[in-house]
């Protein structure tokens, strides 16, 4: 008779628990899952699928302007927002599906109920009011949206998972924030025709990206018509009469929307966890705090994803999904890797982004050589679009070590996957340009930036 009920029992049914109880069923352990709101999590539900959905919905706007000069005519154009999330809905629902089969096949018993930790190997499904044993627990709770409860009428706001469920689309929306998930929302709201303004505490939005992509994101976003508005707060939302949103920024400026939605930052899910039933420490954000390997304080203890405020990413919850089961169930550990992990930003431009920021690379105390180009693409030009393209490669002077990439124009997420191949295998600058241009693409000006637009003096080795 096993000591335990299960060998792994995974809390919370996203990124990573789902990667995490599929691999361990198909080792052939006694895997579960539990699940408090539908198998998917973030990304499938409420996070990367539908925001991306709405994105290229956005998209359509500009490409029916584009159109013209290439000879077609779409004046008929007409937008049905209950048709877009209706489909959007469908579509995650289905992905829902397809992983809750894939969990089935694997063998893992898929338990939807909110679960606590009750002690270091017993798991309480609340719901059921039951308690299961397991060798090991793994938590993979995620996060959730921040609502910054201090201030007066919060409530009167939306959120991104509010976002996407909307009954009418907003004609004016407020969205407080300056990240990446507040500009793709911002994106998607100006590309649907809604005025859409951001407000942004900070100077200057998309902090900890490059310096150069985010002057050259504001300032785009801006040309293309979204309101941005650095410097200041919301302190207060009021509701009125008609329906609207009254919002109050700390400059004294009043705002009428039809909607204000927080995009501000988001939270571990660790509040009524039960996770100081077991003696697990957390962070000071409260996220579970844990080794390379993924493993908490209390040895049948893990934790992977959101929930330990690494890298908040699906790639990176999945990965270190993969590297925990490996470590503990195949005898072959491994130490996640969060050195220069790419990311995207789905906004007008869209951004790409890998390794070292300029600012990062200076810290670090690397003498750099900076090449830098700002164009049209073609397409673009030809369309009378005014968007432009930034890329800018950040190269260490001295070794001639590509550091980082950072794009900000059309495909740039795409191209940025490729890119980011290059930096990790630590490429230098001469063998990105040995490599033959891909003609014509915009792509191709990665490895024909000839001259350095800055260079600290250091020669190459
Ligand atoms: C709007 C938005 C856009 C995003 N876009 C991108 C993107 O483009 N690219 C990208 O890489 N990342 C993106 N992310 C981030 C990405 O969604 C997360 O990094 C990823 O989902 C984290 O996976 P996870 O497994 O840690 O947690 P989650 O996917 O959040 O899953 C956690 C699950 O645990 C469940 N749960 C919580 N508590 C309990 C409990 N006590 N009992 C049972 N179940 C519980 C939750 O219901 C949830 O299903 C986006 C996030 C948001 C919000």
């Amino acid at each position: 008779m096993p000591q335990y009920d299960y060998d792994l029992f995974v809390i919370g049914a996203g990124s990573g628990g789902v990667r995490a109880a599929r691999l361990a069923g198909k080792l052939g352990k006694r895997a579960a899952v539990a699940e408090q709101v539908q198998v998917g999590g973030t990304c499938v539900l409420r996070g990367c699928v539908p925001k991306k959905l709405l994105v290229y919905a956005s998209e359509y706007s500009q490409s029916f302007r584009d159109a013209k000069n290439f000879g077609w005519s779409v004046d008929w154009a007409r937008f049905d927002w209950a048709t877009l999330r209706d489909n959007v809905q469908n579509e995650v629902n289905r992905l829902s599906d397809i992983y809750c089969k894939n969990l089935d096949a694997a063998g893992v018993e898929i338990i939807m109920d909110r679960a606590v930790v009750q002690d270091a190997h017993t798991v309480r499904l609340t719901r059921e009011g039951r308690s299961v044993t397991a060798e090991r627990i793994l938590i993979a709770v995620g996060g959730h949206t921040y609502r910054p409860g201090e201030i007066k009428g919060q409530e009167y706001a939306i959120t991104s998972t509010d976002a996407f469920l909307l009954d009418e689309l907003p004609s004016r929306i407020v969205i407080a924030g300056g990240g990446y998930i507040a500009l793709e929302f911002a994106t998607v709201f100006a590309g649907l025709g809604v005025e859409t303004t951001l407000v942004y505490r900070g100077e200057r939005i998309l902090r900890g990206f490059d310096h150069d992509i985010r002057a050259h994101v504001q300032a785009e976003m801006q040309r293309a018509g979204v309101q941005i508005l650095c410097g200041s707060t919301i302190t207060e939302i009021a509701p009125l009469a008609n329906g609207k949103r009254l919002a109050t920024l700390s400059n004294s400026m009043q705002i009428e929307a039809d909607q204000v939605m927080w995009a501000v930052g988001r939270a571990p899910n660790t509040n009524g966890l039960g996770l100081e039933n077991a003696g697990v420490t957390l962070t000071e954000r409260g996220a579970v705090k844990v080794d390379a390997y993924s493993r908490s304080n209390v040895p049948s203890i893990f934790a992977v994803g959101d929930v330990t405020d690494r890298v908040n990413l699906t790639p990176v919850a999945i990965r270190e999904a993969v590297a925990f089961i490996s470590t503990e169930f195949q005898a072959k550990p491994i130490a996640m890797d969060h050195a220069d992990i790419a990311s995207a930003v789905f906004c007008a431009p869209p951004v790409g982004s890998v390794g070292l920021t300029e600012e990062q690379a200076r810290e670090q105390g690397h003498k750099l050589c900076i090449f830098r180009t700002n164009f049209r693409t073609m397409k673009h030009v030809f369309a009378g679009n005014e968007q432009r393209t930034l890329m800018k490669l950040v190269v260490d002077a001295k070794t001639d070590r590509v550091l980082g990439v950072h794009i900000a124009g059309a495909d740039a997420p795409e191209m940025i996957q490729l890119a980011a191949i290059a930096v990790k295998a630590g490429l230098t600058k001469a063998q990105w340009d040995a490599t033959c241009a891909v003609h014509p693409t915009a792509a191709e000006e990665l490895v024909l930036m000839g001259e350095p637009v800055v260079h600290d003096n250091e020669a190459p080795a």
